[in-house]
């Protein structure tokens, strides 16, 4: 797929787009349950709640934090949990997180692209700054020139219109000459369209379609089936 001229800004998702966050939360979960001594296979539950709880905050229903803690009650089935103690299990759910980040093969390639061609590079993530930061940092991915937009500490999440135009504002484009590229239909197509940007929706293999993606939406299923002119 064609990056229209006149493109200044790049706009990069981050999990499920340059990082491979499934891989590194399945490894996360795998050693808590066998930690807890819980029955192990329990991936899918984990994703569906993590999918719940984060959909919630995206919404504005739930803090960054209260998500966190929210995700862990449901999956002990520990309601009665304090924020602390849930959150002290979530810490140990990110330390196997955390050693398990590992960027897609075509994640720096894309990046170095985009930056050698002079253009305005983001990171617009609905993650923490700190985290994402570090995960880009681990995985090789942090190159000069970037521009770490974490919808945390711009004060809205994706597909809220006041990340994008928060996105925009701080490298200083307009949405016409602004692509986002990224795995999430809602947060990373039809909103940034929304805002008047160019969007490209990455669907790699082996993740399913999402529900609202028209049939005749192109995709692509690597980073490397963008064609820079
Ligand atoms: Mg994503």
């Amino acid at each position: 797929m064609l990056i229209p001229a006149g493109t200044r800004a790049i706009l990069y998702d981050l999990d499920g787009t340059l990082v491979d966050h499934d891989h590194a939360a399945r490894a996360g979960v795998d050693a808590w349950c066998a930690e807890l001594g819980l029955p192990d296979g329990q991936w899918d539950r984990w994703r569906d709640i993590e999918r719940r709880w984060f959909t919630r905050f995206e919404q504005g229903r739930v803090s960054h934090l209260g998500q966190r803690i929210e995700r862990c009650r449901e999956f002990l089935g520990r309601p009665d949990l304090s924020d602390e103690e849930a959150l002290a299990f979530y810490e140990r759910y990110l330390t196997v997180y955390r050693a398990s980040w590992r960027a897609f093969d075509d994640a720096l390639p894309s990046l170095t692209q985009a930056l050698s061609r002079g253009l305005h590079v983001g990171i617009l993530t609905n993650g923490a700054e700190t985290m994402q930061r570090r995960k880009l940092e681990a995985t090789g991915l942090w190159l000069d020139g970037m521009v770490m937009l974490a919808t945390v500490e711009l004060g809205a999440p994706k597909p809220s219109p006041e990340a994008y135009s928060g996105a925009m504002s701080a490298l200083g484009v307009g949405a016409g000459e602004t692509v986002m590229i990224g795995d999430s239909w809602p947060n990373d197509v039809a909103g940034p369209r929304r805002a008047g940007m160019s969007a490209i929706y990455l669907l790699r293999d082996g993740v399913a379609r999402e529900r609202h993606v028209p049939r005749d939406e192109p995709v692509v299923s690597s980073l490397e089936q963008i064609v820079w002119e």
